[in-house]
């Protein structure tokens, strides 16, 4: 194509919501095979909410909610939001920790306080009883995704949290799998939740309970067995993998890191951007091979 065709084309990807970093990206866009979608505030809104605080035996509802949502304050993450949007007056912390992918400690009245995945408590030698280990057990069959409360040696609440579907998610998939592309659903979240969403967007591929630094070696994998890839993600954990792909879009509505390593940004944080990114660039060079 002409730098010209090229330059049209970005013209129309801004009347289309698409922010195309350069002319030159929507070669990279036209060849692209494998889609690897981020779940949480990419495939979902990433708006979760809290759904249901499960104690164990001895444990009070609200003082499980004060620890947690203490801690969960001090982070960004959308889980962390669902719970600490429950506090109208959260108690001070002191030695906050954000652990990237596994949760957030800190000292609340004294008690060292934890919050995060059952596998990262487990790593730490904190017990975890076997009535909440079925309380998350049956709420991640249901799609949602869990948040256990450790202080004093144990875990002690199971916090559940949901997120709800982008409405366009679903008809994106069809569309990406009808233009050839390849869908995988990848998260750092349980196996069973990215099951759940998997199957209602009808995605086969799922990459589930990845580690934020490790989301960038997904890429490289795929890659390395001959994919073009495009990475659509929205999360300061997405940025390094949006830049390793052959084309990584970020979601409008995400962080400005994802934004940052993005080679287009899907201005109106809808899944259906990556289709008309898709089309676009193919119609653009259609006349080159
Ligand atoms: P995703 O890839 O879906 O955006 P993350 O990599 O951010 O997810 O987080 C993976 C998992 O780590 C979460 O599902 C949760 O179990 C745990 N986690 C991360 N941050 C927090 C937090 N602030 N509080 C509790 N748990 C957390
Ligand atoms: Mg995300």
């Amino acid at each position: 194509a002409t730098p010209t065709a090229l330059m049209v084309g970005t013209g129309r990807g801004a009347h289309l919501g698409l922010l195309i970093r350069g002319p030159e990206v929507l070669e990279s866009t036209r060849r692209v095979d494998t889609i690897v979608l981020d779940k949480t505030g990419t495939v979902t809104e990433g708006r979760m909410r809290l759904l249901e605080v499960i104690t164990d035996e001895g444990t009070d509802r609200e003082e499980a909610l004060q620890l947690a949502g203490a801690i969960e304050h001090a982070s960004e993450h959308p889980i962390a939001r669902a719970i600490a949007e429950t506090l109208s007056d959260p108690r001070p912390v002191s030695d906050f920790h954000n652990h990237a992918g596994r949760g957030v400690s800190g000292v609340v009245d004294g008690n060292e306080v934890f919050a995060g995945r059952a596998t990262w408590l487990a790593t730490l030698g904190l017990a975890i009883p076997d009535a909440l280990v079925s309380a998350q057990r049956n709420a991640e069959a249901a799609g949602h995704t869990v948040v256990l409360a450790a202080w004093s040696g144990q875990a002690r609440a199971a916090l559940v949290v949901a997120d709800a579907l982008r409405p366009t998610s679903a008809g994106a998939v069809v569309d990406l799998k009808r233009l050839g592309l390849t869908p995988i659903l990848l998260t750092g979240d349980n196996e069973a939740a990215a099951q759940h969403i998997a199957a209602q967007v009808d995605i086969a591929h799922v990459i589930a309970e990845v580690h934020p630094e490790d989301k960038v070696d997904v890429i490289k994998k795929l890659q390395a067995d001959g994919k073009v890839v495009a990475m659509v993600g929205d999360g300061v954990n997405d940025a390094a993998a949006l830049a390793q792909a052959d084309l990584g879009l970020a979601m409008g509505t995400g962080t400005d890191a994802a934004i940052a390593a993005a080679d287009l940004t899907l201005v109106k944080g809808d899944l259906r951007g990556a289709v008309d990114a898709i089309r676009l660039a193919r119609k653009t060079l259609g006349t080159i091979k």
